[in-house]
């Protein structure tokens, strides 16, 4: 049989947005793999995405509608109709609405798919309409974003292809080896022509060829590191005054708050030593160009918002910007800046913010109203979010109506009052907007749907006219949608058109931005806003964690088996412990033993393995994992508190203590 090719591109949420050529065979996948549409794709693909196919026929599958018939969280369920699914979910939303009033409605969604259509457009039109309850979006990237949007209005960074470029490279809080893999051939290239490699991780993920300083950092002290160095750059000399006084303001807070950080107490709360601190603040100040690539671990923590932005504030210290190869990337997701009111359809939802992160509290304690009904879409809350025993304790609550839009049977879908199919992206048309690579791309449908699956847009207009409204955003096809999020990507050098974007698939900046040479901060000014307003007057005050009885930092940084949760149905099928071997021998532990990980709001039991490359006091739950990878059916979730940070009220987490011993049953 001939096959043929589909082109299309990757939205998951990762930065790389790869371009896709997806084989088909009768109408079936057979194959996927890169396409050269997007240059920063490189030719290669991750092994998720190449095993995308097992998800789209897998047995887990939710090809119809389904109403359940069996107890909550059995996944018991049996098929209806479209038009039942809808009238049901309509008759309960309005009857919650009539009796407690529309905020009593819970949208819950995240990044399943970074396409522009999945979210906020006619899903909140829908919400918008209902009076619904407004989510917050704080699992991840939120003190980042609030960071860098209070400091530099989030200005464009510095592009993967600059990268080799730099002569030294500092890597702080990411792993580009699972989750920005497209970074790696440009930091190869960088390394052979010279550049210096620093990472600040607690977890060493590359090997001594690859980098050149590694910087075993304890979790949730990023800021004091940060703070250190600016003092110590003060104490030398070092600091680059012209560039501060040109683009900067509200440095003396940021200096006053560094005072209080000797290289010495700097080191004592790191857990670094004296040597590496003045090393790594010795290499930035002495290598031009240099970036600083800043990552999202860093951020999972109580000073995790001020954390990010006194690690921002670095190059803007120095002056290290203004030729190719400088500067800094976190997102690059507004190099394309998405204009809402092109996309959000009924203007003026005004109703209380509910924080994403908080999700189990707030579904196990009173509020007003309390939630009783919730509609999740996007996203697998029971593997993603902290204080997983409450989430799970929530999703049971027996008047609590819950409805999930999902492509496979989820942990959280089993909860589902109703249960709705949704399309993965090879079955659809989409835009997405890259957040790393520099580019805009258009999705193509490269099979038909499987069953009975619709996209959210469609989803949501369907429910919106169940209901018997007759706004514009419910009559709407989806080729109406694509044009309206081409029409609210404006570049910073480029706008998109859907003509153009269908016929070329991919639209890319005229240039790369090269940060203080070709773009300025996007903020009114054009400065780096080093004391933002909004961070308060303890915007650099280091914020301990109260002593715990747990003594060992337990982090869930991401694996390269899952994106988020997505996949977790067969790419993660055994959840490991990972551990310094100091502290496996400490508690009479050895690879392979069934352990339990513990605190006082959760426990899981999981297989160790021992690793050398995690610090000291640490140990690894992979983030993601679904209930059946582990040995109990609770995944490191269970031990993270929802507790959320100061600036972006962003999830925490890596504040989770944990003590670890052998268990005696698995
Ligand atoms: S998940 Fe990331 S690396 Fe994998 S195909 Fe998608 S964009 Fe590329």
């Amino acid at each position: 049989m001939d096959s043929i090719t589909q082109f299309t591109a990757c939205p998951m949420d990762c930065p790389d947005s790869c371009s896709l050529a997806v084989e088909t065979v009768e109408g079936k996948i057979s194959g996927i793999r890169a396409s050269n549409f997007n240059p920063d794709t490189q030719g290669f693909i991750c092994s998720k995405v190449a095993r995308f196919a097992k998800r789209v026929y897998s047995e887990a599958r939710i090809l119809h509608p389904m109403k359940r018939v069996g107890e909550k969280g059995k996944g018991k369920f049996e098929r209806i109709s479209w038009e039942e699914a809808a009238d049901t979910v309509c008759g309960k939303f309005k009857q919650i609405k009539e009796t407690s009033g529309g905020e009593a409605i819970l949208p819950f969604y995240y990044g399943g798919s970074n396409g522009l259509l999945a979210q906020e457009t006619v899903d909140h039109a829908f919400f918008a309409r209902l009076g619904a309850s407004r989510l917050a979006r704080t699992v991840c990237a939120a003190a980042t974003t609030e960071a860098a949007r209070s400091m530099y209005g989030k200005m464009p960074g510095a592009a993967f292809e600059d990268y080799q470029h730099a002569k030294l490279i500092i890597i702080w809080g990411a792993n580009p080896k699972v989750s920005n893999i497209h970074l790696m051939p440009f930091l190869k290239k960088a390394k052979a022509a010279g550049a210096k490699i620093v990472v600040i991780d607690p977890v060493n993920n590359f090997s001594k060829d690859e980098i050149d300083l590694h910087l075993p950092i304890y979790p949730g002290t990023d800021l004091v590191l940060a703070l250190a160095m600016i003092r110590f750059w003060q104490e030398n000399n070092l600091l680059n005054h012209n560039f501060i006084r040109e683009h900067t303001k509200g440095v003396e807070n940021l200096l006053a708050a560094s005072a209080a950080h000797t290289v010495a107490q700097a080191a004592d709360i790191t857990k670094l030593t004296p040597q590496q601190i003045e090393q790594v603040a010795q290499i930035y100040a002495s290598h031009n160009p240099a970036l600083l690539r800043v990552g999202w671990g860093l951020e999972r923590n109580r000073n995790g918002g001020k954390a990010a932005a006194a690690i921002l504030a670095l190059p803007a210290l120095l002056g290290k910007f203004g030729v190719r190869g400088s500067g800094y990337t976190l997102s690059n997701g507004s190099a394309y800046k998405v204009d809402a009111r092109e996309l959000a359809v009924i203007p003026g939802w005004q109703t209380r913010v509910i924080n994403m992160s908080r999700l189990g509290h707030v579904l196990t304690n009173e509020s007003n109203p309390a939630v009783q009904g919730l509609f999740v879409y996007n996203c697998n809350p029971v593997a993603t979010m902290p204080n997983q025993t409450a989430v799970v304790k929530g999703l049971q609550r027996g008047d609590l109506f819950t409805v999930v839009s999902e492509q496979v049977m989820t942990d959280t879908a089993r909860f589902a009052d109703i249960l709705l199919p949704a399309t993965t992206f090879l079955e659809q048309e989409e835009i997405r907007n890259g957040y790393g690579s520099y580019s805009t791309q258009y999705l193509a449908p490269a099979i038909e749907r499987c069953g009975e699956a619709k996209p959210n847009e469609e989803m949501f207009a369907l429910l919106g006219r169940a209901m018997g409204w007759q706004d514009e955003a419910f009559c709407e096809t989806t080729e109406d949608y694509l044009h309206r999020a081409a029409r609210s990507l404006k570049g910073f050098d480029n706008d998109v058109s859907l003509g153009s974007l269908k016929k070329n698939r991919i639209q890319r900046l005229a240039q790369t931005p090269v940060q203080f040479e070709n773009v300025l901060p996007w903020t009114p000014d054009k400065k780096v806003n080093l004391a933002p307003k909004n961070f308060g007057e303890t915007a650099f005050e280091y914020e301990e964690l109260q002593s715990s009885p747990y003594p060992l930092a337990l982090i869930s940084p991401a694996g390269n088996k899952l994106t988020n949760s997505t996949l977790g149905e067969f790419n993660l099928p055994e959840l490991f412990l990972s551990m310094n071997p100091l502290d496996a021998e400490a508690r009479q532990l050895q690879q392979g033993d069934t352990v339990r990980v513990y605190n006082k709001i959760g426990e899981v039991k999981v297989r160790l393995l021992v690793n050398h490359r995690i610090r000291q006091g640490v140990v690894v739950l992979p983030k993601g994992a679904w209930r059946k990878a582990s040995l109990n059916g609770w995944t490191s979730n269970a031990l993270s508190p929802d507790t959320i940070g100061a600036i972006g009220q962003g999830a925490c987490f890596n504040d989770a203590r944990v003590e670890v011993c052998r268990s005696e049953s698995p």
